[in-house]
């Protein structure tokens, strides 16, 4: 087929500072995208306003004719019914509550619309078109500001009573451990998000450790990314740091393996996309040093997310022709 004929999904991942759009058609080709950055705080309708402002705009740069979108997929973080396509609240942009995203959506672009959580989103795409092809029972963990999982059974959502599953970064992996943002201790967001990463590089200099960690980040803020620099240019309390956080995504991915058994486990997010080659073997090593003998471990793989950050992206647009 012609990419200038034929059916296109139009599709956004949100994220808590910018957004992905693109346009996808049904074999899972990007045939344009782009990126812009979210303002603070705005109502849902301003926002979706603005997602289709950005939509027609790259269809017209890219020379694509509106005609040919047949529907819209939307990801995001935040808790939301997909059914009805209500989101409930979404962390980072605003302090709405239930806002009809679904109908905001098929207003504003004029096509059937469908929204998903990111991370569901993120292994919807992973599955379709990444290292998930071919896997009935399909993990995607996002490692990122935050820590969330998406659970796929033969293709479809796990969600669990009221849609709440894949909280993995709420799970308790030190009882000891520090406070997290949900109000719990030593959950795995809390200990290996990139927040979590940061905030151990600055106790490790608080403590007066002998790094480079702050000369690396150079008066400014120091990041995860910091941490990953300073570990790739041999710093030992920066690659102890990375080794830890490594410890606590292999046991939360132990437990994956022991509770559900998906044949295939892909690691995305920021951290992942970041250092996947510095955490994918520890991490590996942590599972298998983790998990009882009946998990089989040379039939179950973990990944890094062979799609990126366009994972979301081409989840979103898998929601539509899901349906078609
Ligand atoms: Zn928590």
């Amino acid at each position: 087929m012609s990419v200038n004929v034929g059916p296109l999904a139009a599709c956004c991942d949100i994220g808590g500072t910018k957004a992905l759009i693109g346009f996808v058609d049904p074999q899972g080709r990007i045939l344009a995208r782009d990126r812009y950055l979210l303002g603070s705080a705005r109502e849902p309708r301003e926002m979706v306003a603005e997602l289709a402002d950005r939509l027609h705009g790259l269809a017209s740069r890219a020379d694509i004719a509106w005609e040919r979108i047949v529907g819209m997929g939307y990801s995001t973080a935040g808790m939301m019914d997909v059914e009805s396509g209500v989101i409930f609240a979404s962390p980072n942009q605003g302090s709405w509550r239930d806002a009809p995203f679904k109908s905001l959506l098929g207003q504003a672009l004029g096509v059937p619309s469908w929204i998903e959580m990111d991370a569901n989103a993120a292994a919807l795409g992973e599955a379709w078109q990444g290292v998930g092809v071919g896997a009935d029972y399909f993990v995607y963990v996002v490692v990122g500001t935050g820590i969330g999982a998406g659970i796929l059974v033969r293709g479809e959502v796990y969600r669990g009573w009221r849609g709440t599953a894949g909280e993995i970064g709420h799970t308790t992996i030190d009882p000891n451990g520090p406070l997290c943002n949900c109000g719990n201790y030593g959950c795995l967001e809390a200990l290996a998000s990139g927040p979590a990463i940061a905030l151990r590089a600055r106790g490790a200099i608080l403590q007066g450790r002998r790094t480079a960690i702050s000369e690396l980040a150079a008066g400014g803020e120091i990041t995860a990314e910091t941490v990953v620099r300073a570990a790739r240019e041999g710093d030992l309390v920066a690659q102890e740091i990375l080794a830890q956080a490594a410890e606590y995504l292999g046991i939360a991915l132990a437990n994956i393996m022991t509770l559900l058994s998906p044949q295939v486990i892909a690691l995305g997010g920021g951290v992942m996309h970041g250092a996947g080659d510095l955490l994918l073997e520890p991490i590996r090593r942590a599972v298998a040093r983790r998990c009882g003998s009946w998990v089989d471990l040379e039939s179950r793989r973990i990944l890094l997310s062979a799609l990126g950050e366009e994972a979301g992206l081409l989840g979103a647009a898998r929601l539509v022709w899901k349906t078609r």
